[in-house]
């Protein structure tokens, strides 16, 4: 069950769970002067994070998605985000545009708390959207906005995943904290969220929450990774918590802006795998295709 040893393992490494590919729920493609801004940014990371954060994959587009398919993702979430007012439209309608060229790219939609959100998440869903993203933290907004209201209603009525980047984790923001976004779900507890991160820091307020709340998720992105463990690392418990909620997780990992390779990620998780009878292969399946895939009707 020791997961792959690299990149070039991962495709053999999954068929041999008994499964043809992978589905993650959390990869990010953007705009080219979006991503260099995003890249940027990255580069200072330093003085950001207090730490380097080498983008493992910075290479062109086609690229990126050539590696996404060499290691046999079948299906992925290409997540966008806002940071201002007025830009979620306009980056609904370019991931739009990159689904219906690239078929394993899931269709996708991002928001903003302006009075025009009702109206354009409205379409997007009418248009198909199977996933949407929303960053508490980068749009520094509080997900409680009246704007919003009518959005999370929506969102859960059609049962459409809405993956949440609420905690704290790498950087608190005004509004972050599983908390806050409790408050959310108890307004409408059916919304089907995926907390990005698994909560990060806040790993027992996540737990707290998918025990809660029947349709509540985690994603696995950068969680128990060597590079996340020296700063906020999962409790010691953290596969026997799993083991209660093993229906639950999904693989999420994101790409490509992460400082090490995609396999690592699937390491971590191919550990806590092993860490418990209870999860063994099965769980494998589960989180790194079954459950991601049932969430994105793919
Ligand atoms: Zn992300």
């Amino acid at each position: 069950m020791t997961g792959p040893a690299d990149d070039e393992d991962v495709a053999a490494w999954v068929r041999g769970l008994g499964r043809d590919g992978l589905v993650d729920i959390h990869v990010h493609f953007l705009p080219e002067r979006m991503l260099a801004k995003v890249w940027a940014y990255f580069d200072a990371a330093e003085q950001h994070y207090g730490m380097p954060w080498p983008v493992h994959y910075r290479l062109p587009e086609a690229d990126r998605l050539a590696a996404l398919r060499g290691m046999g993702v079948q299906a992925f979430a290409p997540l966008v985000y806002p940071h201002k007012p007025g830009m979620a439209e306009w980056l609904n309608g370019w991931v739009r545009e990159f689904a219906e060229r690239e078929p394993d790219a899931v269709p996708t939609a991002t928001f903003f708390p302006e009075p025009e959100a009702a109206r354009y998440v409205e379409e997007a869903l009418r248009s198909g959207v199977r996933c949407v993203k929303v960053h508490v933290q980068v749009g520094a907004f509080d997900p409680r906005d009246a704007h919003l209201d009518a959005v999370w209603g929506m969102l859960a009525d059609a049962g459409v995943p809405a993956v949440v980047h609420c905690g704290h984790g790498p950087l608190r923001g005004e509004h972050t904290g599983l908390d806050v976004f409790g408050r959310v779900l108890e307004r409408h507890p059916g919304l089907v969220a995926v907390l990005a991160h698994a909560g990060m820091p806040e790993y027992d307020a996540a737990f707290d929450l998918v025990q809660r709340f029947p349709r509540v998720h985690l994603d696995t992105t950068m969680v128990g990774v060597p590079f996340t463990e020296s700063f906020m690392p999962v409790p010691g418990d953290w596969a026997a918590r799993l083991a209660d909620v093993a229906d639950r997780v999904v693989l999420g990992t994101d790409f490509p802006n992460i400082p090490y390779d995609y396999a690592t990620q699937l390491r971590a998780i191919a550990g806590w795998a092993e860490a418990d009878d209870r999860l063994g292969e099965s769980f494998l399946r589960s989180v790194l295709h079954d459950t991601p895939a049932k969430l994105l009707a793919v």
